[in-house]
């Protein structure tokens, strides 16, 4: 068992780490309030190399795993600035297209994924079906060359600034007419496609959309992948997904103890700093050991990931997006206690991130569908709906 990065990784993570520091918290905060995107970083970042650590080589990325892009992820958010689209374009598009796209989607898209002048939002949550995919009515119908896509998508993050939307649709099966997912790459300037934005109480540069498809008309290599692709594409978004979510979180909460450390280190008020009376370290303590036992989850389900074994990285990685959310909230939360009123400031930089640290036990599954999973598959208890 080996609990250390490789000297690449340690490389990576102090290269990632130098830059989320040089732009900061208030970086990140400032754009949101200004309803702006952090363009900046997002660019930086590509242009290192960071956003397509996991994209293969030939396809202009720097060949690494899902771990790379853990660190990645972990290591942007513990500086403040938790890029919601990493989750989005790198780890879920980028991973299906590389796994399951053809090679003429993998030549177009990927490049330009990697460096991160291509922006791809991921859409398969409806507002009818919620949680429970198998509801998913979005529908895909063939006329002659051209795939005609309808429905309705919500909670669809960054639309407004990405070039396309991969679709979750469902279209007839050719064997047995049954209807069956399968993915499309919607240009965001398609016509038929509109969306309206949600109002969400989260600050991040990153807003939510509702989206509507009527009688979108596709070409036919829109279609990702072959006509049998599309479930096993869907499934390999997933982990990386929800590994890379995970990251995020287990990055928050390290931002959060941090700043609350350094607060707590140097803030008098009995003519001590207040981190040397007990009822103010331990609960601070307490949080770091949730943060730390749930970081190791993500990269055990990261590690089990890389090494192909995708069943046994899909227990991990929703135990890891169960176990982070949860630390990442307590620590949010008691790094704001620690602060005293401070701590609701927009200056101390915690109160910020209340709203993405709780929407972390929602998105992109909920608690709830994850301890439903862990009771059928791990616990083996039937389904109970
Ligand atoms: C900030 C944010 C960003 C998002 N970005 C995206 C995105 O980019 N793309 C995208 O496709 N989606 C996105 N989503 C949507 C997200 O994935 C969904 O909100 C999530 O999957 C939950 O679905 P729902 O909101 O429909 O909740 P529902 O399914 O309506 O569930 C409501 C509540 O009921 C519980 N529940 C439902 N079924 C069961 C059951 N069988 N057993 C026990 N409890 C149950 C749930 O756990 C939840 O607490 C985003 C959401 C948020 C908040």
């Amino acid at each position: 068992m080996d609990f250390d990065l490789t000297p690449e990784q340690s490389d990576l993570r102090d290269a990632v780490a130098a830059l989320g520091r040089r732009y900061g918290h208030e970086y990140f905060i400032g754009k949101a309030k200004a309803g702006e995107h952090t363009t900046e970083l997002w660019a930086e970042a590509g242009k290192l190399g960071y956003l397509g650590v996991s994209i293969p080589t030939e396809y202009g990325g720097g060949g690494g795993g899902i771990t790379d892009l853990t660190i990645v992820c972990e290591e942007l958010s513990a500086t403040g600035s938790p890029l919601l689209l990493l989750v989005v374009s790198p780890a879920i598009v980028a991973t299906i297209l590389a796994r399951h796209g053809t090679e003429a989607q993998r030549t177009e898209f990927l490049p330009r994924l990697a460096d991160g002048s291509l922006l791809i939002a991921f859409a398969i949550t409806e507002p009818e079906a919620g949680s429970n995919f198998h509801r998913l009515g979005t529908v895909a119908q063939r006329d002659g060359d051209e795939w005609v896509l309808n429905g309705r998508k919500c909670f669809i993050s960054g639309v407004d600034h990405a070039d396309y939307v991969m679709v979750v649709a469902r279209t007839a099966d050719a064997a047995t007419g049954k209807l069956v997912p399968a993915l499309f790459l919607v240009p965001t300037d398609a016509a038929g496609l509109t969306k309206s934005k949600l109002d969400m109480e989260i600050v991040s540069p990153e807003k939510q959309w509702l989206l509507y498809l009527d009688d979108v008309r596709l070409p036919a290599d829109a279609l990702v992948g072959d006509g049998d692709a599309g479930l096993p594409a869907l499934f390999a978004g997933l982990n990386p997904e929800r590994i890379t979510v995970a990251a995020m979180s287990a990055g928050t909460g390290r931002y959060a103890l941090e700043r609350a450390s350094r607060y707590t280190a140097t803030r008098q008020v009995w003519g001590r700093p207040i981190g040397t009376h007990q009822g103010v370290a331990h609960p601070l303590a307490h949080a770091a050991i949730q943060v730390e036992l749930a970081r190791l989850m993500v990269y055990k389900a990261a590690t089990l990931y890389d090494a192909g074994r995708d069943l046994e990285a899909g227990v991990a990685a929703n135990m890891a997006k169960y176990a982070t959310a949860d630390a990442a909230a307590l620590a949010v939360d008691t790094a704001i206690q620690a602060h005293g009123g401070n701590g609701m400031t927009t200056e101390y930089g915690v109160a910020t991130l209340l709203g993405a640290v709780r929407a972390g036990r929602i998105a992109p599954v909920s608690r709830e569908m994850i301890l439903n999973f862990v009771s059928q598959h791990v616990l083996g208890q039937e389904k109970s709906y």
